[in-house]
């Protein structure tokens, strides 16, 4: 049985898609959707050999060689050009599925879907997906085992419902207080419009560890701490008046 967090994945993968897993470690997400027919063929990418193993028993395990190709490799070096539909990157920080994208835009092209699920760092994935033309057009946020998960759905803007400037238009959210562009790339143009429990939860943890943060370059007195520090301070703020 797939967790709370894959199965969230998988349920955003369209029925029938040429999928590639990144990154895919022991292939639950593959296996589970090839399984449920919102994946036709599948590709699971692994750079190392432990999890490369993992995802060749699982596969064989599960008897299902002839539909998921585990192949070993850097990022979307795995995959050729327009062998897939949708790619899912999950469980690893932004900033490396940011560089895998990055690494890999050739193979982007003809590809509709990608869904990420950044474990820290969902500012920077969100901005690649700005600056490359992807649009958000799903985010989910949700807690399992005391932790809690961003997934992040994207399209190309060719093929989008919405745009970028829609998405990341800024906009009044109570009492004067204003969602600009960055704090809705750091939080979540669609987490900050419905916000639950979850959410009040991440983002007072989040302000603990700025705290944090704060407290331990406020010892210093060097002129770039104390820049750094009216900085980390100015977030705080403008975080803590969304809440
Ligand atoms: N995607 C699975 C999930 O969400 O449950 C596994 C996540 S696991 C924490 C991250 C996996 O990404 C590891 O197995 C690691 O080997 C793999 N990985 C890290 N960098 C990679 C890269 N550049 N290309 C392919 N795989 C990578």
């Amino acid at each position: 049985k797939l967790s709370n967090r894959l199965q969230r994945i998988h349920d955003q993968i369209p029925e029938g898609s040429r999928m590639a897993d990144i990154g895919s470690d022991h292939a639950l997400l593959p296996v589970a959707a090839i399984r449920s027919g919102k994946a036709s063929t599948a590709v699971a990418g692994e750079v190392n050999p432990g999890p490369y193993d993992a995802a060749c028993k699982q596969v064989s395990d599960a008897g299902l060689q002839e539909k998921i190709t585990v192949r070993r490799g850097d990022g979307l070096d795995v995959i050729s050009a327009r062998e897939v539909d949708v790619i899912t990157i999950a469980g690893m920080g932004g900033a490396l599925i940011a560089s895998i994208l990055d690494r890999g835009l050739s193979k982007l092209e003809g590809v509709q879907l990608l869904i990420l699920q950044p474990n820290v760092g969902e500012d920077i994935l969100r901005r690649w997906l700005l600056e490359h033309h992807w649009v958000v057009v799903a985010e989910q946020l949700l807690e399992e085992d005391g932790k809690i998960y961003e997934i992040i759905t994207a399209m190309p803007k060719e093929s989008s419902p919405i745009t970028n400037e829609e998405v990341y238009r800024a906009r009044p959210l109570k009492d004067g207080v204003q969602l600009t562009e960055d704090l809705l790339l750091r939080m979540g143009p669609y987490l900050t419009d419905r916000v639950s429990e979850v959410f009040f939860a991440k983002w007072e943890s989040e302000i603990n560890k700025l705290q944090g943060v704060l407290q331990s370059i406020s010892k210093s007195d060097q002129e770039s701490s104390r820049d750094k520090a009216a900085e980390v301070q100015e977030l705080i703020t403008s975080l803590q008046e969304v809440l």
